[in-house]
């Protein structure tokens, strides 16, 4: 009989990631707290639980996609929590962003009781989730990763075992709080070049061929139209919200403070998407809408 997959929250990332687990043949058992969210699942040949550990008891893996540390904790160790609920033998990988310091904290309660977890986060955005191209960071035991990559092979392209329990999420931080840099950086240079009279698509072609190339002029222009697939042409709705890039500068600082590291570009960029989410909905925008702090408009 083969293996039965729990999938557990489905937004812009888990619902691809679980859509493709289907593709794959795998049966899957899917739960979000968004009922909408297990629609799409449902339809494609998923089963919808009434709870995470419902669904999990039933399952000899169990991935988890959800927002931020505190959900992960919640939906691990809350009340009705995974680690409880699953059976011993059972492998638990969590793709979330979360801080290092909770995915080894669960990483070790998990081993005490038997389980194998894996911190397995992503990168690649919502097109690499749609396309199965995503890059893995993943900490944790080699005998997890083994059972895990059949399953992370089906949702991604690049797996890198980075080290142990945590080590997935240190090299996940690092990635992102250079992608918020970068992404600042380059909407700061589009605006000033635009300030200028300059055609941003001429502007971005240029960068894109020199030595200020990067994966935002690359693959995911700030600059509206542009570039026709990206969040910027369809007034930054999808893609990777501003408020997770956010979390994720923050947790790159927090990250800093621990080791007495030096971030400054890190720190600034984390303050400069502060002042942008703050303002009006834009917490809820992709993250390439920084260019608006940067735009004139005239
Ligand atoms: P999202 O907010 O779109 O999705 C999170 C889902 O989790 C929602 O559907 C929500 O209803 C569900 N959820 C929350 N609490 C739950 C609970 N207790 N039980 C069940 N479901 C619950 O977020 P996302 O964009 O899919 O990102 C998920 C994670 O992946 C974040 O940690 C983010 O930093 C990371 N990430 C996102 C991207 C991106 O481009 N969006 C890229 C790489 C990594």
């Amino acid at each position: 009989m083969s293996n039965t997959i729990a999938f557990i929250g489905l937004g812009h990332m888990g619902k691809p990631m679980a859509l493709n687990l289907l593709k794959a043949g795998h049966r899957l058992k899917v739960f979000d707290l968004n009922a909408e969210a297990m629609k799409e699942l449902q339809a494609a040949g998923a089963q919808v639980g009434e709870s995470a550990a419902q669904i999990a008891k039933e399952a000899q893996m169990v991935f988890t996609m959800l927002p931020a540390g505190r959900h992960v904790r919640q939906v691990y160790e809350g009340e009705n929590g995974l680690l409880q609920a699953v059976a011993p033998g059972t492998v638990l990988v969590d793709c979330s962003t979360i801080d290092a310091q909770t995915s080894q904290d669960l990483a070790t309660k998990a081993a005490k009781l038997g389980l194998l977890m894996l911190d397995a986060p992503v990168s690649g955005g919502t097109g690499g989730a749609i396309a199965g191209t995503l890059t893995f960071m993943v900490g944790g035991e080699d005998q997890a990763l083994e059972k895990a990559r059949p399953y992370l092979d089906a949702m991604g392209k690049n797996i890198f075992h980075a080290g142990k329990a945590g080590a997935g999420q240190v090299a996940k931080i690092c990635n992102n709080m250079l992608l918020g840099i970068l992404m600042a950086g380059t909407a700061e240079a589009l605006a000033l070049g635009v300030a200028h009279g300059l055609d941003p698509a001429v502007l971005s072609s240029i960068m894109a061929r020199s030595s200020g190339r990067n994966w935002a002029t690359e693959l995911y222009n700030p600059w509206p139209g542009v570039m026709p697939d990206v969040p910027a042409s369809r007034d930054y709705q999808g893609g990777f919200a501003t408020g997770l890039m956010l979390k994720d500068l923050g947790l790159a600082a927090d990250a800093a403070v621990s080791q007495n590291s030096a971030t400054p570009l890190g720190e600034l960029a984390r303050n400069l998407f502060a002042l942008h989410a703050a303002q009006g909905q834009n917490a809820g925008l992709d993250f390439s809408s920084i260019l608006n702090l940067y735009r004139q408009r005239r």
